[in-house]
């Protein structure tokens, strides 16, 4: 029996360099060793992010980036602008209201990228609000947003910006500072090729002049900025954080980005550029179309099922005869969608055909 292919759309098979570093045996989460240790993880992320701002790592998934996000912007009884195209960007949406705080929410049919023109639009007709919101790559459809393009309206608006970019940084380009990002998160899984864990954020000068302001300040604790940049500024050679950090998930995100660093980043984004074009041409040829119309995102396929077949019938078939993960659509997609993940390690020629000649098998037997 093959080993087991990990493409889902994140986290994908990791490299045993990486995973090496989760069985090591413990060391404290402080001290000035450790410390120069996670300062390097996050000093060699800034280049990733595109930035120059201090980069902020803590305990938690995706989703706690991106209610730490949101918790930071706006307070309760205030209103943001979400672009939603997408499950990630309905999540920023739904995690505003669970924080009283007031989605403005642009929609945009799923599978397409959004449209800047509908976001002037709405922020002309919405004065009152006090942020914008927008994923970079959707997961949910294999899209990416024109983050510098809603970058500048939200800048001519004066407002602070807000970039979900979970999936993409790490194996995309992006350009936090170039782009006038205000704030972006991302996690440890995806793009970056680590364990699930480690929850990234990165803040400009705007980003933290509106989460310092007095009125409607971030609420709690664990989810608050301010108290993560209290920490950072009082010992940030000891222990920049006032919680257990997991230290063998910064060490192996340290593996990593040495190797998203040998690798080269620009090599890194065309290998899944490339991949991604290979994948599209294999599909093409067993009568297979991707599901999306927008921009598609190097790391994440959506696939429309051939009449007639569920996706559950092609997930099931795939793990059960080949030992292949697949994702299924989300939404109310999921059962005539599916989804493949091809980043890190699962981006590779090899990995694709070994998907591909069982996918032929599948639907030869489901046909
Ligand atoms: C995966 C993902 C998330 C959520 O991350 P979790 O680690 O599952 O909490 C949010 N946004 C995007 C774009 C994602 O791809």
């Amino acid at each position: 029996m093959q080993e087991q292919l990990l493409m889902i759309p994140g986290p994908c098979a990791l490299d045993p360099e990486v995973l090496k570093e989760m069985s090591r045996p413990l060391v404290p989460h402080y001290g000035e060793d450790w410390a120069k240790l996670y300062n390097s993880v996050r000093e060699a992320l800034k280049p990733l992010l595109g930035t120059k701002q201090e980069v902020f790592m803590t305990v938690g998934s995706g989703h706690s980036a991106v209610e730490t996000a949101v918790n930071g912007l706006a307070g309760a009884g205030e209103k943001i602008l979400v672009v939603e195209n997408g499950i990630f960007g309905h999540k920023i949406a739904w995690i505003a209201k669970t924080l009283g705080i007031d989605p403005v929410v642009v929609q945009e049919d799923w599978g397409k990228s959004a449209d800047p023109g509908k976001v002037e639009a709405a922020l002309q007709e919405h004065g009152d609000v006090v942020a914008v919101a927008m994923v970079h790559g959707e997961t949910s459809t294999g899209v990416v947003n024109p983050v510098a393009a809603v970058g500048r309206i939200a800048k001519k608006h004066g407002l602070p910006f807000f970039v979900d970019a979970v999936c993409s940084v790490g194996a995309m380009e992006f350009k936090m500072d170039e782009w006038g990002v205000d704030v972006v998160v991302t996690a440890s899984q995806k793009g970056l090729s680590a364990p699930p864990g480690l929850a990234i954020l990165c803040l400009s000068e705007k980003g933290w002049a509106r989460v310092r302001r007095e009125a409607h300040r971030p609420v709690g604790w664990y989810l608050n900025l301010n108290i993560w940049r209290e920490y950072n500024d009082t010992q940030r050679d000891y222990q920049p954080y006032g919680i257990t950090m997991t230290v063998n998930n910064v060490r192996a995100l340290k593996a990593s980005l040495h190797q998203i660093y040998q690798e080269g980043f620009e090599r890194r984004f065309a290998r899944h550029r490339e991949v991604m074009a290979y994948l599209r041409e294999g599909l093409k040829s067993l009568g297979l179309e991707p599901w999306a119309t927008g921009e598609p995102l190097p790391l994440v396929t959506a696939v429309k099922c051939p009449p007639g077949i569920a996706t559950k019938q092609i997930v099931d078939n795939l793990i059960n005869e080949y030992g292949i993960w697949i994702g299924s659509g989300l939404g109310e997609y999921k059962n005539s969608v599916f989804r493949i993940g091809h980043m890190g390690r699962s981006a590779n020629q090899e990995a694709v055909d070994r998907l591909l000649a069982a996918l032929r098998g599948t639907l030869e037997k489901l046909r």
